[in-house]
């Protein structure tokens, strides 16, 4: 079996973002980035866009009512047919629980890619990028949202998918490569 309908989890700065839309290239996968998603509406200034700006800039969640909607509409465009990656979705229980009900049994996800990166190392990471809003309490707050309302979805979906866990530290190739090789020991 190919793994072709996947979901993508990582602290923030695990470098997540970077890996997910190589993988979906490469494997031609519909790549489903919930933040680029929002970024979009807001550079666009439309409503949602409005919406979300202030949790966005914060670095809280959105809503899950909100952000189920927009990815269950996502997943009825034609080019997720023949495979998605979703990428930053899903990032609390309530919107797992619903996402595995909308794709039913028929487009159930295939596994989880989950990055791991110890905290130090991701707050290294992200001050070395120096962003103006990556000073070190938005850091450590968008950790600690991470590890309250995200760690637990891996809970919830252990045990109901396949988890293949990959050590995201080393450089970009390394992690690429450890993706593939985890991904294509799942796929034979
Ligand atoms: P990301 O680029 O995935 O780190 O997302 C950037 C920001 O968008 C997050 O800090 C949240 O404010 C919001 N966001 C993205 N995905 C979700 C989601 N699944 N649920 C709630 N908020 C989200």
């Amino acid at each position: 079996m190919t793994m072709r309908r996947l979901l993508i989890f990582g602290p923030p700065g695990s470098g997540k973002g970077t890996q997910a839309a190589l993988l979906a290239e490469r494997r031609r996968l519909a790549h489903i980035s919930t933040g680029d998603m929002l970024r979009a509406a807001m550079a666009a200034g439309s409503e949602l866009g409005h919406q979300v700006r202030a949790l966005v800039e914060a670095g809280d969640l959105v809503s899950d009512e909100l952000m189920l909607a927009l990815v269950e509409r996502r997943l009825e465009e034609d080019d997720t047919r023949e495979g998605f990656l979703l990428d930053g979705f899903p990032r609390t229980v309530k919107q797992a629980e619903g996402l595995l009900e909308t794709l039913g049994a028929d487009r159930a996800p295939d596994g989880v890619l989950l990055l791991s990166v110890p905290d130090e190392e991701l707050v290294r990471r992200a001050l070395a990028r120096g962003r103006a809003d990556d000073n070190e309490s938005t850091i450590r707050h968008r950790l600690g949202v991470y590890r309250r309302q995200t760690a637990p979805v891996l809970g919830f979906l252990k045990g109901r998918l396949p988890i293949l866990e990959i050590e995201g530290v080393g450089t970009l190739e390394e992690i690429t490569e450890r993706i593939e090789r985890e991904l294509d020991a799942a796929d034979s």
